[in-house]
């Protein structure tokens, strides 16, 4: 998510510097791999008009179909300073996405205070491009696709193309169910003790944590720890953990296959119009969030901060086994989650008609 801040960060001795992604790379394809599969099998519509969509001209005029699984990484690797977790330079269309869209690292996340029970907008931490305000607007912009420019809907620093559109929309659905997307934990200025800025007069008032990203996980000797901070564990080890105890290591399409296999229960709840189903998701998880943090002892650590600010301090935790087979359970229910719900806002979005 934060590319800025992440990049100055060292992860540990096997010279990781990692950006923090979410749910890292094999999370967002197994999410558009789960959503491919299920629009396939149930709404064939509804995934040709996806599929219309997702493809591109190549040279020679011919034109090149692409999933949900290849796509939703798309708006990661659009990132500056990402290429080695990305496994390649940003591509001419990720880089014209960029250069059109230059908060584009802001849209993947939300600081909900985990004090606050839900989200709502307004609050410290809430943003108008952050995932839940992207994800709404995506979806009124997507279901106007072919409408003439003037009347559709438009946001301030966005500029998409329908294209773009599905593959950031694959992107931030996968995003907005990682809690440390949605839930961030605050303190006061002396880095110890947990406030919700929205009772202390704001974020200027704060010390952040930036979603996890300034809460290292320390490293025991001799052990190397899991990831650098608690946000990266979230985004990439918890899924690769998932998959590890599912005996799919390193086999995202079966795992993907297998996940596909069973709706979690709840995945459907949502009651309100598909624009808003951001919101609630946003709420839903502030519980994982909170539990994400309290199940660790969360101590201010001795590093500085990287960032002005931010409120100058960073944290320490440790993360036993016991929490990562935690961790890894919800991180999988997650997934599963935002594959199912992906298929889902795009059949409210392309209704699955001839
Ligand atoms: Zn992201």
């Amino acid at each position: 998510m934060r590319v800025k801040l992440a990049t100055l960060i060292i992860v540990g001795a096997f010279g990781l510097s990692a950006p923090a992604l979410a749910w890292d790379y094999p999370g967002h394809r197994i999410v558009g791999a789960i959503a491919d599969g299920v629009l396939q099998q149930h709404y064939p519509h509804t995934y040709k008009r996806v599929s219309d969509l997702l493809e591109i001209k190549r040279p020679g005029d011919l034109w090149q179909k692409r999933t949900l699984r290849e796509v939703a990484v798309f708006p990661d690797c659009a990132k500056k300073g990402n290429e080695a977790y990305c496994g390649r330079p940003s591509s001419e269309e990720e880089l014209s996405y960029a250069e059109h869209n230059p908060q584009n690292d802001k849209f993947h996340y939300t600081d909900v205070p985990l004090q606050q029970p839900k989200y709502q907008v307004g609050l410290a931490g809430t943003e108008d491009t952050d995932v839940v305000h992207m994800i709404g607007f995506l979806v009124e912009y997507l279901r106007t696709v072919g409408d003439a420019p003037p009347t559709r809907p438009q946001k301030k620093g966005v500029r998409l193309t329908d294209t773009e559109a599905i593959w950031l929309l694959a992107h931030l659905v996968g995003d907005i169910h990682q809690p440390l997307h949605v839930g961030a934990k605050y303190y006061d200025k002396t880095c110890v003790t947990s406030v919700d800025p929205n009772t202390v007069g704001g974020l200027a008032n704060v010390a952040q944590t930036v979603g996890g990203n300034l809460i290292y996980i320390a490293p025991k000797a001799p052990i190397v720890p899991p990831a650098g901070n608690l946000h990266l564990f979230w985004d990439s080890t918890t899924v690769l953990r998932a998959m590890k105890m599912s005996g799919q290591l390193g086999n995202e399409q079966e795992y993907a296959k297998a996940l596909a296999g069973s709706p979690p229960t709840g995945w459907d709840n949502m009651t309100d119009p598909a624009e808003k189903w951001a919101e609630q998701w946003a709420t839903e998880i502030m519980p994982r969030a909170t539990e994400a943090h309290d199940r660790l002892t969360i101590t201010k650590g001795p590093k500085p901060s990287p960032f002005f600010a931010t409120g100058g301090c960073t944290w320490e935790t440790t993360v036993d086994d016991g929490y990562q087979d935690w961790a890894a359970k919800v991180a999988e229910e997650q997934v599963k989650k935002a594959g199912f719900r992906l298929a889902a806002l795009l059949v409210a979005i392309f209704p699955n008609k001839p």
